[in-house]
């Protein structure tokens, strides 16, 4: 029994490092790991059969969407919404296997959940581990349901939580099951009046406190937090991610930079907000909207200035935001704010796989695994080419095609 090896013509490769583009590489790959990464030239390479010609695609790492909430369709339907939230695991799960198909069609190999009330995604996580059968191809993350305080923002993501004995019971429980904590620590953007901070939910003691339980058992927390006061507190309490991160303002960007903390900026939801105002039931002012969105996209062209830690995410499920889809959009986004391509496609593999701890899905180089989505296209072309991809190779091997098509 020989090392199968086998060679694959890419016309270029984003590899997800944020360096620059790639072209025309040969992927040299053995018992699915890179073996080695070259430019080719025409008279230098293998025999024919023993080569996949990808030499008018582009080849990027999967991607990794930071911010989802799988049982939560993106439908601007406010009775399909409430189903949704309240209906039961047996409805869920449906809803989540459909999810996990529009992701993985999208090139999304990974997913970080921020939590549904009754927890259904993690019992549908740890269902599909149980049954050995579940090989979903999408990793998921889930903190199973978030917490928020009592009478504040987050009931339909998480349970409410008051007193310190409650908030210390609820913390341990989820870190018992669950991938990392999400604390709902301000409100939600107001659609109406530009830049209105809300209070925060969480005291720095309560933050700090709840940061140090889930660290001792080696698990992350995450913050969905808007506005100066809530972001300064999550950072001084150690975070490990901001989440959305509206109006936080100058100094937060800096400390984030100096904190290494990551930044979930999830411009899309703004997009999406302005996109379907006509059509949905919500409340909001076209011009508040865009003004939100183009100012969230010149905080995140000073997170790029001052080096800040920026992962992709997308709060796909809530309204107006399509999973797999919303994941392209945001790409875009990154772009519109000055990010050059490779450093996008950055922010959408190699940092949010290192937040989530997805060592296997992180960068392609020599010694990985040869995990990387395919596109038909040039760079130019690969964020809307993320709606119609080629191919998903898995350990130098193109997945079942059959899992695009189910739907
Ligand atoms: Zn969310």
């Amino acid at each position: 029994m020989g090392n199968k090896t086998h060679y694959t013509k890419a016309g270029w490769l984003i590899d997800g490092s944020g360096a620059p583009i790639q072209k025309r590489v040969l992927l040299t790959v053995t018992n699915g790991i890179i073996e080695n990464i070259s430019p080719y030239r025409k008279d230098t390479l293998p025999a024919p059969r023993l080569v996949t010609d990808l030499s008018r695609c582009t080849l990027l790492p999967p991607l990794v969407d930071c911010h989802v909430h799988l049982t939560l369709s993106g439908s601007t339907d406010r009775r399909v919404r409430e189903l949704q939230m309240e209906g039961d695991y047996d409805i869920c799960r449906h809803h989540i296997e459909d999810h996990l198909h529009y992701l993985f069609s999208h090139g999304v190999l990974a997913v970080r959940d921020g939590g549904d009330h009754f927890s259904h995604t993690l019992l549908y996580k740890t269902q599909s581990e149980q049954s050995g059968t579940g090989k979903d191809p999408v990793i998921i993350k889930t903190t199973g349901t978030a917490l928020h305080k009592k009478n504040r923002y987050g009931t339909f993501l998480g349970k409410a939580v008051s007193g310190n004995e409650k908030l210390e019971t609820a913390v341990k429980n989820i870190l018992s099951s669950a991938d990392h904590i999400k604390l709902i620590h301000s409100g939600i953007n107001s659609l109406t009046e530009f830049g209105t901070e809300t209070a925060a939910q969480f005291s720095l003691e309560e933050l700090q406190h709840i940061i140090t339980l889930a660290q001792s058992r080696g698990k992350k927390v995450m913050v969905h937090a808007n506005g100066k006061v809530p972001v300064e507190l999550a950072l001084q309490a150690g975070c490990h991610s901001i989440e959305h991160g509206f109006f936080m303002g100058d100094e937060n960007l800096r400390r984030m930079a100096d904190t290494r903390t990551v930044w979930i900026p999830t411009a899309v939801t703004m997009k999406a907000a302005l996109d379907n105002l006509e059509f949905a039931h919500g409340v909001g002012k076209a011009d508040v909207i865009a003004r939100t969105l183009d100012h969230q996209l010149q905080q995140l062209a000073k997170a790029r200035q001052y080096g800040v830690r920026v992962a992709t995410g997308t709060d796909s499920g809530c309204s107006g935001i399509i999973h797999g889809e919303s994941a392209a959009e945001e790409i875009k986004l990154f772009l519109q704010a000055g990010y050059s391509l490779s450093e996008a496609i950055e922010c959408a593999t190699s940092q949010g796989a290192e937040l989530l701890g997805i060592d296997q899905l992180s960068t392609i180089k020599k010694g990985m695994p040869a995990h990387f989505i395919v596109a038909r296209a040039t760079p130019a072309m690969v964020p809307r080419k993320l709606s119609y991809l080629e191919a998903v190779y898995l350990h130098g091997k193109p997945c079942d095609k059959s899992f695009f098509n189910k739907l």
